[in-house]
């Protein structure tokens, strides 16, 4: 029933009420009765004092009642009150448990709901927490969780051993993590928004390791180091032997290429001489690859010194054009160079020569029957975008995303026929990430090649730092 408490001090009143006006009627009608017997001036007084005596005993009546009422509700009031208290505290086992159905009740166990429905929404909260931690700390990896304003906020066990100086939580990332290229990913998830990824050598000595920094909505970044050390310990053993090999290599083979050019001079026409042109085809095939190896080798491991300064695009395209010119005209191709650009670019003009090269030789190798080949620069935000497009049969396009890697070609036995070793635009690809540029190709079946990279413009005099 609604509006109990209501009710029940409305009880009260009447209650009150009654208890007066049955006193009342009591007394005056004793007063009365004494007053017809004897009408003298002693009986009004004591009509007088009966009144007043009634009147003391209703309102210490009324007042004692009033006092029970207000009590209770007090009472359980201040139940609410304590529950609210320990909520407020972190307790949410708390419970009123109020069985009245006033309107007293009613909001006790609404809140006794409240309550119980809150408890299991943060137990699941705290299992789903805990489930992650224990994941997060199996991992074989190193995760660190950084706040908006840049302080660690949480990091798993392989992090803490990782660092000998320890992580402190609220700490500034830069006071527990001091490499820079790991910081500069932390720095531009959270002001980006975007995942960054890097390799951090000075975490640890000797060590390397893979970051991916990954943005958390609104509240800063999480950043996962993969520890890539034998990895690099095995890539720069194949390197090295790789190297050493084409190294080896280089000097017998020049050797066979030598006596048997000798040889063929002396020769005559016959299955000797067709032998020896074979040995010597072959041995001059050998020494490319061996020097494709070798530079492939050297331009992977970074150890290439690379000299950079500021180059106009036009000079570089005149200068590998000048090369092929000959080359073309021979094969009836026309070599045309278009070079919008006009900003300096940041390069190494021997090693951006060798990716030019590597691209028309394969455009004059696998498409001069497209009859022209275009070679330009055009600028393209803070970078220059070199192209060199033929107008050849063009490349299938799921054979696009592989063309960078080495010793992949598109038609194995074209590529060997024409010399080629499978490694050219793995060279290039290398060359122009040296330079911080990316390299890619377009094309479609029937419509000819772009190959495309971009290099840094070089900074104007008086901008650089
Ligand atoms: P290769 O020494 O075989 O030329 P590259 O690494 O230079 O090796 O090229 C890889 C493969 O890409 C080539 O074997 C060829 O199939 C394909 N390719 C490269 N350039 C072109 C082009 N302009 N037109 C068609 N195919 C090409």
């Amino acid at each position: 029933m609604r509006n109990r408490v209501f009710f029940k001090l409305l009880l009260i009143l009447l209650a009150v009420i009654a208890a007066v006006t049955v006193i009342v009627d009591v007394t005056v009608t004793r007063s009365l009765a004494i007053s017809l017997r004897d009408q003298t001036h002693a009986t009004v007084a004591a009509v007088r004092r009966t009144l007043l005596w009634a009147s003391g005993l209703a309102a210490l009546g009324a007042a004692a009642l009033a006092l029970i009422a207000a009590q209770s509700v007090a009472r359980r009031l201040q139940r609410i009150v304590n529950f609210a208290d320990r909520i407020a505290a972190g307790d949410l086992s708390a419970r009123i448990s109020d069985g009245s159905s006033d309107e007293i009740g009613q909001v006790a166990t609404a809140l006794d709901a409240t309550a119980r429905n809150l408890e299991q929404s943060f137990l699941e909260v705290r299992t789903g927490q805990q489930q992650l931690e224990i994941l997060l700390n199996s991992m074989q990896e190193a995760v660190l969780a950084v706040s908006a304003d840049g302080k660690v906020q949480w990091a798993n066990r392989v992090m803490v051993r990782l660092l000998a100086s320890g992580v402190r939580l609220g700490a500034p990332v830069v006071e527990t993590v001091r490499d820079p290229d790991f910081l500069r990913a932390i720095t531009e998830a959270i002001e980006t928004g975007g995942v960054r990824t890097t390799s951090a050598t000075s975490i640890l000595p000797g060590r390397y390791y893979n970051v991916t920094a990954a943005p958390m909505r609104g509240a800063g970044a999480v950043a996962v180091l993969y520890d890539v050390t034998e990895i690099e310990r095995v890539e720069k053993t194949r390197r090295d032997f790789v190297a050493n090999v084409s190294h080896e290599l280089r000097t017998p083979l020049t050797s066979i290429q030598g006596y048997a050019e000798t040889l063929l001079e002396s020769t005559n026409q016959g299955p000797e001489r067709d032998f020896l042109e074979i040995i010597r085809k072959n041995a001059v095939r050998m020494a490319s690859l061996t020097e494709d190896l070798l530079t492939l080798a050297r331009v992977e491991s970074g150890e290439v010194a690379f000299r950079f300064r500021p180059v106009a695009p036009a000079a570089m395209l005149e200068e590998a054009a000048k090369s092929f010119r000959e080359m073309a005209r021979s094969q009836r191709v026309d070599l045309v160079v278009e070079t919008p650009a006009e900003r300096s670019v940041n390069a190494d003009t021997d090693a951006v020569h060798q990716v030019l090269a590597n691209l028309i030789d394969n455009a004059l190798k696998y498409a001069s029957g497209g009859g022209k080949i275009v070679l330009g620069a055009r600028d393209s935000g803070a970078s220059v975008e070199f192209y060199v497009r033929d107008f050849g049969p063009g490349i299938a396009s799921e054979h696009l995303p592989r063309l960078f890697e080495r010793f992949y070609r598109v038609d194995k036995a074209r590529s060997r026929e024409s010399g080629g070793t499978g490694l050219g635009l793995a060279i290039a690809k290398h060359i122009v990430r040296a330079h911080g540029g990316v390299i890619r190709a377009e094309s479609a079946l029937g419509h000819g090649s772009t190959f495309l990279f971009t290099l840094p413009v070089a900074p104007v005099a008086g901008e650089q730092s």
